[in-house]
């Protein structure tokens, strides 16, 4: 046997940097938070193919004496922790590591000049080892250069991905950071080319220049308190999401961090207006007082622990629902834009020649209506003769007009009921409103005495792996709350005995059951019963709603509009796709030149 060996300062320091260093973007950001630290109000950052090659960070911070540019490649030596005080760390950095795992796994040159004596300095390190500092003269605050990150570990090299990959990280990192900090100015560029150039700004600026105009405008304002916790940011309307959650930047104390309870807190505000695999956009600021928070978690200080996570996550997750309750009657505004811009594919003003209305053929509604001199009533006689008006105007009462989703007017391609408002119209999307309907009323019978149900004639027999009839008879009880009656059938199969009375004589049993396991199979991932709950009648809501291309009459559509507006988020369905547009008169008028 060998014996018990210490290990030589450099290994140490290689094998702290396999934990603090994953990649190029994490030694970016142990700079630009020294740099922070150092209050910098400008950080420079260029990258040579993806940081891999080379990573250079000047800021204009207040730099380093010449013995702290030394120290400062030492394991464990910093300026961050004047009372040995882990319980209130004011700083972005603490741990005093990330310059010594850089310097232990890469060529490292470092220029200061140190603001209290005027004087600047420049150090290099190489595989562990530092020259002593020698004269430089460097202008302002500090800058680093890392030359060919992990050549002294190759195990790490091996794993680093291409530049493109690398950069991108890196570019999400910088973003990330910079949302928190617009006081301060960025730059970023790669392989010689500026890809982020920010000025210093107000927040809401920042915002606006790092996620684009149209976050904002799709964004509701988050705003809550709670035992000296506060909440701020911005997050994106149901009918605005995304496929990945890698949009959702999340704060704590001025830190970025990828926190489990924080995006499970967001996925839960929003499981009742998304689809499961559609993520919101998010900027989430959370600020508490140091003590309540535990930073030290990870070498990389990616997750924190909180005192209190359950009052955290409730208070995360009923701020997001008020605002999403706040919002429910609207959709995304972005959508009428794109819709309109759909709408003119010819100049306004009316110089082009757009293609002209084809008389032979039955016109499509998205086929834009051009003036023909003299021809106006005959074309639009043209255009309504593909549509089935079920209601004309004249049937309906002109007091009515006044509802917010207005009257039906007509129903296009049997899923589509076009409703005049007072001041423009608008166009809902049956089947999205109905499973809006559908759920909100299945929640409401659940949450009182439990949903009511519709016995069947005779029960349906459906069968499934044994595995599968167990899991669901296991959830008997739930499901029988929520509407739904089962009982074993033999080994491989249920016998369904009730179906909730909201879905109708229509439901597909057999497919409503094969949902439910699914559900039931995701279920492990989800935190609280009521979100459980909620995804179980979710998916029955789906199975209850007036399809797609079922024909309605005008008192059938009219009251599914009434039913809307009394419905709290019935702006967007359970998968958050919108269930309405809005289209104003005055947007209308744009579109015909008229102003
Ligand atoms: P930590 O940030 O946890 O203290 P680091 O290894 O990142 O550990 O840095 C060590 C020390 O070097 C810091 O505490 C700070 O005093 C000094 N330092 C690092 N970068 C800068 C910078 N850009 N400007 C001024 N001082 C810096
Ligand atoms: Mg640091």
């Amino acid at each position: 046997m060998t014996s018990i060996r210490y290990l030589p300062e450099t290994l140490i320091n290689q094998i702290a940097a396999g934990e603090v260093l994953e990649r190029p973007a994490a030694a970016v950001k142990e700079l630009i938070e020294n740099a922070l630290d150092a209050g910098a109000r400008r950080i420079d950052i260029d990258l040579i193919e993806g940081g891999k090659t080379r990573i250079a960070i000047a800021d204009d911070g207040h730099g380093m004496s010449r013995e702290d540019l030394s120290a400062a490649l030492d394991r464990h030596a910093t300026s961050k922790l004047p009372d040995d005080d882990l319980l209130h760390v004011a700083h972005l950095g603490f741990r005093g590591e990330a310059l010594a795992s850089i310097a232990a796994v890469a060529r490292v040159e470092m220029h200061s000049r140190d603001s209290g004596s005027g004087e600047s300095w420049v150090i290099r390190a190489q595989g562990g080892q530092k020259s002593e500092p020698t004269p430089s003269a460097h202008p302002q605050g500090t800058r680093i250069i890392v030359d060919d990150l992990f050549y002294a570990t190759p195990a790490r090299l091996k794993f680093q991905k291409t530049a493109r990959v690398e950069y991108a990280a890196v570019k999400d990192m910088v973003t990330r950071i910079a949302l928190a900090y617009p006081g301060t100015a960025f730059r970023l560029t790669h392989d010689g080319e500026v890809k982020l150039q920010l000025s210093a700004a107000a927040a809401e600026e920042r915002l606006r220049a790092l996620l684009g105009r149209d976050f904002l405008e799709n964004a509701m304002h988050i705003t809550a308190e709670r035992e000296g916790a506060i909440v701020h940011g911005y997050a994106s309307m149901p009918t605005h999401h995304r496929g990945s959650s890698g949009a959702q930047y999340l704060f704590v104390n001025g830190r970025a961090v990828r926190d489990k309870l924080l995006q499970g807190s967001v996925r839960a505000a929003y499981m009742d207006v998304l689809a499961r695999d559609r993520h919101p956009v998010v900027v989430l600021f959370l600020s508490l007082p140091s003590e309540d928070v535990d930073v030290n978690v990870h070498p990389a200080k990616a997750e924190v622990r909180f005192r209190d996570p359950a009052m955290i996550r409730g208070m995360i997750i009923s701020a997001l629902k008020a605002a999403i309750h706040t919002h429910g009657q609207e959709s995304a505004r972005s959508i009428a834009g794109h819709t309109l811009r759909a709408f003119t594919p010819w100049q306004a003003g009316g110089r082009s020649t757009g293609p002209a209305l084809p008389l032979n053929r039955g016109a499509q509604a998205a086929v834009p209506l051009r003036y023909a001199h003299g021809g106006f009533a005959e074309n639009t006689a043209l255009l309504f003769e593909g549509l089935a008006p079920i209601a004309r105007a004249e049937e309906i009462e002109p007091a009515a007009q006044d509802f917010p989703l207005g009257t039906a007017r007509a129903q296009l391609h049997e899923n589509y009921i076009l409703a005049q408002t007072q001041d423009g119209l608008v166009i809902v999307d049956q089947h999205a409103a109905h499973e809006r309907l559908t759920y909100e009323r299945l929640k409401a019978q659940y949450a009182l005495s439990g949903v009511a149900r519709q016995g069947l004639l005779s029960p349906v027999i459906v069968s499934m792996p044994e595995t599968q009839a167990q899991e669901l008879l296991a959830h008997a009880q739930d499901l029988a709350k929520a509407g739904l009656d089962l009982e074993a059938f033999g080994p491989g199969a249920v016998a369904v005995q009730a179906l909730p009375a909201i879905l109708g004589a229509r439901v597909d049993v057999h497919r409503l059951i094969e949902d439910l396991v699914d559900e039931l199979a995701e279920h492990e991932r989800m935190d609280g019963l009521e979100e459980r709950v909620n995804a179980i009648l979710s998916r029955m809501a789906c199975h209850g709603s007036v399809r797609s291309g079922r024909r309605m009459s005008a008192e059938e559509m009219n009251s599914l509009l009434r039913q809307m507006e009394e419905t709290p988020l019935s702006g967007q369905c359970n998968h958050g796709r919108p269930t309405f547009i809005r289209l104003s008169l005055k947007d209308i008028e744009r579109l015909f030149g008229r102003t």
